[in-house]
């Protein structure tokens, strides 16, 4: 080995340090930057590694990609609004898996017969995850983007039109570990991996999006982990499995908290059937003007205010922060409850809130925070809908029926900030809207937000 090969297994090991710790921070909010701080140390460390430590063949293909991609990151980081995040992801995933693709092809065209049918077999991973979480990616962020109709897509036959696909795909896998000479046979597993992509996230609505968007980033760090096996190149093995692993705990996670299954998410076509099991909730909405739901407010000794995907598309946090801060010089107890699947993606809550520096001993979870809404005087909904839906807790037959919910209905009073009578992500109609409890507050959430904060510096 020379010099600079044991600086590249060096910075390998840093590196592989440092994304283990980089998702130890990240499972908290409060060291969650750190953590991302820790995972792009680590990135950065493997990438010189590499540059330095590696057999470079050209450098102009290097200096491009990396110009490229740099101006393409920062353009994302800058520009796409956090709203678009989970969308923004899945296209990362989208690339990240074609790049794990792209290496498993070339590979192929140059060392697959000489290979060990071991290696062989994790060539054959990496190019057909690689390339079904390809077009998988790219349906998902198109869904989310609204580019393709939401609607789950389903088709009589469709479960055996995609065993069919996956039948030939995974017999090309065997037959190309036995037979690698065969180059259309790899050519057609990598065609059918293109395919099966798309056809795994079709039938998926929407709303199911982010879970699938976390198994897809669970198979690109798969993907990833196999390249490193073809590579020999340990860093991308770690970090692979690492992401692929992470990628698969989340998605469970998500769906332990919508109460559904993976294979409820990936076969059930959540948002087909939505006419059918929405409620006919029935009564009317109940207006409450700017300076009666201030006075509210102003006067109550306790409020949790409790945030969802509205709060993002307005840009809100600000604004409840300043409000927040006004009602606590009053002597009032403000309390945020964060539900674990309120936004569009894990944790965009905790972020949004953590921009605004809103201090992270007033966020409570779900658990925490669902017994004290009986004592509460008034809880203010702001562009929540689906996460605080009493169906999901009453009525068994909605399509959300044992989702846990933020129980703001047992609160005593219950504002809710949002533009119309929009339903929430899921479609369905929301009872709480029309119980005698609550009361609606119709506009833009940030500008309602401020209006209630000028106001109530004037009761
Ligand atoms: P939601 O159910 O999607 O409801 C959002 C509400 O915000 C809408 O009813 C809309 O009503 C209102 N709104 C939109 N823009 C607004 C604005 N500018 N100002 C004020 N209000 C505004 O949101 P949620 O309660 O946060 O629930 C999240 C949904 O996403 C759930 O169904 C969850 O299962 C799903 N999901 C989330 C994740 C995740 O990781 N977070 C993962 C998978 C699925 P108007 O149009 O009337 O204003």
């Amino acid at each position: 080995m020379t010099l600079s090969t044991y600086f590249m297994e060096a910075t390998y090991l840093v590196a592989s340090i440092l994304f283990v710790f980089a998702l130890k921070g990240m499972s908290h909010p409060e060291t969650a930057r750190r953590g991302m701080f820790l995972a792009e140390g680590g990135m950065l460390a493997a990438i010189l590694g590499t540059l330095i430590g590696a057999h470079i063949v050209t450098w102009v293909w290097i200096i491009a990609g990396l110009s490229i991609g740099s101006i393409i990151g920062a353009w994302m980081a800058i520009w796409v609004p956090m709203t678009a995040m989970p969308q923004r992801t899945a296209l990362s995933h989208a690339f990240g898996a074609l790049a794990a693709a792209l290496v498993g092809v070339g590979e192929f065209l140059v060392h697959a017969g000489e290979m060990h049918p071991v290696t062989r077999t994790a060539l054959g991973f990496e190019v057909m995850l690689g390339a079904l979480t390809t077009t998988g990616s790219l349906i998902a962020a198109g869904k989310l983007q609204g580019v393709i109709h939401g609607k789950p897509v389903q088709f009589k036959g469709q479960n055996v039109v995609n065993a069919l696909i996956f039948l030939v795909m995974t017999t090309c896998f065997f037959i190309f570990i036995a037979h690698p000479e065969k180059t259309a046979v790899f050519y057609i597993m990598l065609g059918l991996a293109f395919v099966f992509g798309v056809m795994l996230v079709i039938p998926i609505g929407s709303a199911d999006m982010p879970v699938v968007m976390s198994l897809l980033n669970s198979y690109a760090g798969l993907a990833a982990a196999a390249t490193g096996f073809v590579l020999g190149n340990n860093v991308l093995i770690i970090a692979g499995t690492l992401d692929g692993f992470s990628g698969f705990i989340l998605s469970v996670l998500m769906c332990k908290a919508m109460n559904r299954s993976i294979t409820n998410v990936l076969f059930g076509g959540f948002g087909a059937v939505i006419a059918e099991a929405t409620t006919d909730a029935g009564g009317v909405m109940r207006e409450i003007s700017l300076d009666d739901a201030a006075m509210q407010l102003a006067f109550a000794s306790r409020v949790i205010f409790v945030p969802g995907y509205g709060l993002a598309t307005a840009q809100a946090q600000h604004a409840v922060r300043e409000l927040a801060e006004l009602l606590e010089e009053r002597g009032v107890t403000v309390k945020y409850a964060i539900h674990p699947v309120a936004g569009r993606m894990p944790g965009h809550m905790n972020v949004l809130l953590a921009e605004a520096n809103v201090p992270y001993s007033s966020l409570y979870e779900m658990e925490q925070i669902n017994p004290e809404f009986p004592t509460t005087d008034v809880a203010v909904v702001i562009g929540a809908n689906d996460v605080v839906n009493p169906d999901a807790r009453d009525n068994p037959k909605s399509l959300i029926a044992g989702m846990p919910i933020l129980e703001v209905d047992r609160a005593k009073s219950v504002i809710v900030l949002k533009r119309g009578q929009g339903r929430g992500f899921s479609g369905l109609e929301n009872p709480l809207f029309f119980k005698s409890c609550t009361s609606m507050l119709y506009g833009d959430a940030k500008s309602s937000l401020t209006h209630l904060a000028q106001a109530v510096q004037h009761v």
